[in-house]
């Protein structure tokens, strides 16, 4: 199949890599980067000029209304616009509208996985589109992923993601004020994490991305809280589910409470990357109770 890949970043580059090695011809395009082992075009019209699909993996919703302005109009009537990024709601809705009004097919499909997920083709795929778009990708999804689910009408996959995202910032907050509760009550972290992980109180961010260094797993506390998972990218995703949540009237005060501490958490460190489960040494070393 002719792919054409916009935005080849930390996760566009390697998704793109597995596109080329199941044998795909894949034209890439993102104005900062060229990798030399993807073939790239000069602009994203160019690229997805004769492709079946096109493939946009961007920062944000402003950027994807963008690059959609721009390659609507260059697509192929029928070809497939399958947008990967994480944005908000309305924004995958008003792109699959302006595609479905160009004579295009569109999907949004953000992801879960992170960066070791797309290098190595095991990311989980959240789709939102009409059924014949959707099995369109799934070939492609089954390349660079290792599970796709269709969860409805355009802007539900967003809507998963941005969900899914509430519930793992608010677990590992809380995961890391259990520990350094623990710490206060004289509780070693290696006790605290063979009971929980195997009790009521596990989770994901507990079982498989312990925020304690030396225990469970290896995760990015072992390597000084390098991402990994970015906290000023956790933020992103939770201001995108109370942007979302407002826009409803739904009633989210953890997700609330949540993008405060990460917004807090974010301005203290910088944008610059310390994990999102770095909230553990902030909280146990700062003696700090819950707003970061
Ligand atoms: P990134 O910043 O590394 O990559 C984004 C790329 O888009 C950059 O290379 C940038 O130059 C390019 N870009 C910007 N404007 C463009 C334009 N007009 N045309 C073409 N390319 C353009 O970000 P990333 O980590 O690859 O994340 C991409 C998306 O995936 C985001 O929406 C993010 O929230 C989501 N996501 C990231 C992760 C992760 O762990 N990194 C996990 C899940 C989802």
């Amino acid at each position: 199949m002719k792919i054409a890949f916009i935005g080849l970043g930390n996760m566009g580059a390697p998704m793109a890599r597995c596109l080329i090695a199941a044998g795909h011809e894949v034209v890439g395009f993102d104005p900062a980067a060229a990798p030399d082992d993807i073939p790239c075009a000069d602009s994203a019209a160019q690229a997805v000029a004769g492709a079946e699909v096109a493939i946009t993996m961007l920062p944000n919703g402003d950027i994807l209304r963008a690059v959609a302005g721009e390659i609507h109009p260059a697509m192929d009537q029928g070809a497939l616009h399958l947008d990967c990024s994480t944005v908000d709601v309305q924004s995958a809705r008003d792109v699959a509208e302006a595609a479905e009004k160009a004579g295009l097919m569109a999907v949004d499909a953000p992801v879960s996985g992170g960066i070791g997920g797309a290098i190595n083709g095991t990311l989980t795929f959240m789709g939102g589109g009409a059924q014949d778009a959707f099995a369109k990708a799934e070939p492609l999804f089954d390349i660079m992923g290792q599970k796709a689910v269709h969860c409805g009408d355009s802007g539900a996959g967003q809507a998963a993601k941005i969900c899914n995202n509430m519930i793992l910032g608010a677990t590992m907050i809380a995961t890391c004020e259990a520990f350094a509760l623990a710490d206060q009550l004289g509780l070693e972290r290696q006790k605290m994490f063979d009971v929980v992980s195997t009790s009521s109180g596990y989770s994901w961010s507990m079982n498989a991305y312990c925020p304690a260094p030396g225990v469970g797993p290896e995760s990015p506390a072992d390597n000084d809280y390098a991402p990994g998972f970015a906290a000023a990218l956790m933020l992103k995703d939770l201001k995108l589910s109370q942007q979302a949540a407002q826009a409803v009237g739904a009633n989210t005060p953890m997700g609330a409470q949540a993008m405060e501490i990460y917004n807090e958490f974010v301005e203290t460190y910088g944008k610059g990357g310390l994990d999102f489960s770095a909230i553990l040494p902030h909280l146990a070393t700062e003696g700090g109770t819950g707003a970061a």
